[in-house]
């Protein structure tokens, strides 16, 4: 039988694909999913790192673009998630996390998906207004001395300034600065609108409020996974 999507509901992977920008707490949400449902988080930037780390060949292949803070080729980093798809640990299916980031990404990932019978089943895009991203982000502080974060609003120290732990004053980390947070936004949020909006034509996108807590996101994405599957 089949989902009446072009597939085998029984032998289709739950290949999912988690979207957010930096501060929307995509990686949370893709820990908490992964436990939830068995599925293996891949995660393009820790993949890369990995990789490059290890040293293997697309390790190296992905070095000077990685070095130069630029896109690793799509050939690239589309052989490298069809490689960790193809491993056991993703038998039940996949939350992709970084990949694809641009609409060619998408394009080229969706054709490789469909000539091996799969594709994205849905995708989780984690919306937070671009002032309350730098708030979050902007308001991380931490100790130079011991290490220990807090959060302006969060998770505030008792002397505001001063780690609660030895005195030290806080400082901030540069690229947490909320200029550099809003150019990074900048930089993120259109490329990753056009991604939303390709998937949005295959009528696979599920748009949350990324500004409740980090609870009620995973539940909303819980229970649209079970009344799916119940379906
Ligand atoms: P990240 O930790 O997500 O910022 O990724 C670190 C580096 O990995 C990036 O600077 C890129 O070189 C590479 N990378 C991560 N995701 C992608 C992607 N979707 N396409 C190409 N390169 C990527």
């Amino acid at each position: 039988m089949t989902d009446g999507l072009g597939g085998h509901a029984s032998a289709e992977r739950l290949i999912l694909l988690l979207v957010g920008a930096v501060g929307a707490g995509k990686g949370t949400q893709a820990s908490l999913l992964s436990r939830e449902l068995g599925l293996v988080h891949l995660a393009s930037g820790n993949l890369f790192r990995a990789a490059l780390a290890a040293g293997t060949p697309l390790g190296e292949a992905a070095r000077e673009y990685m070095e130069a803070g630029a896109l690793v080729p799509d050939e690239v980093t589309i052989a490298m998630f069809m490689e960790e798809l193809a491993r056991p640990a993703a038998d039940a299916g996949a939350i992709l996390d970084g990949f694809p980031r641009t609409v060619g990404q998408a394009k080229a990932l969706d054709d490789t998906l469909a000539s091996a019978g799969e594709r994205i089943r849905r995708v989780l895009y984690i919306e937070v207004p671009t002032d309350v991203l730098v708030r979050r982000v902007a308001g991380r502080w931490i100790c130079p001395q011991c290490g220990t974060t807090y959060h302006e609003d969060t998770d505030p120290p008792d002397i505001p300034g001063r780690c609660d732990r030895d005195g030290t004053a806080l400082r901030q980390r540069d690229d947490d600065r909320p200029e550099v947070v809003r150019a990074r936004l900048d930089k993120q949020v259109p490329p990753m609108l056009a991604v939303v909006e390709h998937y949005e034509r295959a009528g696979i996108v599920d748009r949350l409020d990324g500004t409740q807590s980090i609870e009620a996101v995973t539940n909303v994405i819980l229970a649209s996974m079970g009344a799916r599957a119940a379906r």
